[in-house]
């Protein structure tokens, strides 16, 4: 088989990417491993970027979540019983964020890519990448029904997170790899419980972050801040609605916390990584695959949506003009906003985490917090970084 590009993933970098680029006349074929329903009820992110949400309606990709998604232009920071909101959309151009399950905005991927013709191969196995420096890589894997196959491609868009197979296929010594392990973990939590508030909240609490963040009118996301090397099984339901009324009590305060069934409840690495260059070749790395960012701030998805609009320019480019200066600036140009992504979650990770082995930083944590209530350029700055750039 023979296509212009082979997207290896079909998480939101490569549905994206496949989206864009096939609205352009590139045709391509989409290799993922899950199948279609796994990775159509697959949880993880919720909020959307005004930026990424222009992306997607301006290629007609935003139909549903335009008319479903919660829009919100506000958060709750609580340190010490006290609460406090900043209304970041009013500070910021008026931009919100988007509240739309990340499995959501997957589904709506999915059926506008197949609806324009697209080709997905759900449930292969054993993907193998080849001949990245010549001007045809190649890949193969194994289909569902058992069957060895390949596409000879000019490109390669290798979209499968962090865990693919796309990173590793690049050879020893040509990444540089910067990583950083922030010395905590968080328990995130998923229940079947009516959001007990309208806007996200952050509360800094001695024993540790708890968030609440929002998903559907049924559902809610929570985070507990935990020791590493701690399991989900090490907690009780039990445990961790307790532990989420204490870190969210407020002094003075009618407010409630509604409980609900657990239906998720796993630990997350709090993890960043990020190489460079984003790419090897033909091969281009996207999303997850290059980057991982905490939680915090709610960019990953984001990241993943503008690298795959900027290959995609990159590539329209390319087989409109045969210039290639947008596939040679791709890496860098990906990277300035990663950084920046990166420079602001580490901040923002400073803000709302005690370090339980160092009250000195649990100490700064909270006159960051204070100097963000109190300063309407800190908030400003906040406001800026935090719904986007
Ligand atoms: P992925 O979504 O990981 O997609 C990669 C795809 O590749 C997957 O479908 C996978 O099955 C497939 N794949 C993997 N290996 C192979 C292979 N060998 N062959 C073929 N296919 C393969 N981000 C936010 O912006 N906001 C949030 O609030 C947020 N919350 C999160 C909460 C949780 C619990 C988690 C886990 C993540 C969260 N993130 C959040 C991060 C966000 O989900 C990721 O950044 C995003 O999924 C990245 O998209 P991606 O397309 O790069 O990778």
């Amino acid at each position: 088989m023979k296509r212009a590009v082979a997207v290896i993933g079909a998480g939101p970098a490569g549905l994206t990417l496949a989206n864009l680029i096939q609205q352009s006349g590139i045709d391509c074929v989409v290799l993922e491993r899950g199948s279609r329903t796994h990775v159509e009820t697959r949880p993880r992110a919720g909020v959307l970027e005004h930026r990424s949400v222009t992306m997607l309606e301006s290629h007609g990709l935003a139909d549903r979540l335009l008319m479903e998604a919660d829009r919100h232009g506000t958060c709750e920071f609580r340190v010490n019983g006290q609460a406090f909101q900043v209304a970041y959309s009013d500070l910021y151009d008026d931009r919100l964020h988007y509240v739309y399950p990340q499995q959501e905005v997957v589904k709506d991927l999915i059926a506008a890519f197949l609806d324009a013709g697209g080709d997905i191969r759900f449930s292969v196995s054993d993907v193998e990448l080849r001949d990245l420096t010549s001007s045809h890589p190649t890949v193969d894997w194994t289909s569902a029904d058992g069957v060895r196959e390949a596409v000879t491609a000019d490109f390669v868009a290798g979209c499968d997170g962090f865990h693919g197979v796309s990173r590793p296929s690049i050879p020893e010594g040509v990444l540089t790899e910067f990583t950083h392990q922030h010395g905590i973990e968080w328990l995130a939590i998923l229940a079947e419980a009516p959001p007990s508030t309208k806007a996200i909240i952050y509360a800094l609490h001695a024993d540790g972050f708890a968030g609440h963040m929002l998903r559907s009118p049924t559902v809610s996301r929570f985070y507990l801040q935990v020791p590493v090397g701690t399991k989900a099984s090490d907690w009780s339901d039990e445990q961790v609605w307790e532990a989420l009324h204490k870190r969210f009590a407020l002094h003075d305060s009618n407010w409630a916390l509604t409980e609900g069934k657990i239906i998720e409840k796993r630990v997350l690495d709090m993890r960043s990584h990020v190489v460079e260059p984003m790419s090897y070749g033909r091969l281009y790395l996207l999303g997850d695959a290059a980057h991982i960012i905490t939680p915090v701030g709610a960019k990953g998805m984001n990241l993943a949506m503008n690298d795959a609009a900027t290959l995609s320019r990159a590539l329209t480019e390319f087989y409109a003009t045969g210039s290639e200066t947008g596939l040679k600036t791709y890496s860098d140009d990906c990277l300035r906003r990663v950084w920046r992504a990166q420079e602001f979650s580490q901040w923002m990770v400073n803000m709302i985490h005690t370090d339980v082995s160092s009250p000195f930083f649990g100490r700064l944590a909270q006159a960051r917090l204070e100097h963000l209530a109190e300063s309407p350029a800190y908030r400003a700055t906040f406001a800026e970084n935090y719904v986007g750039p």
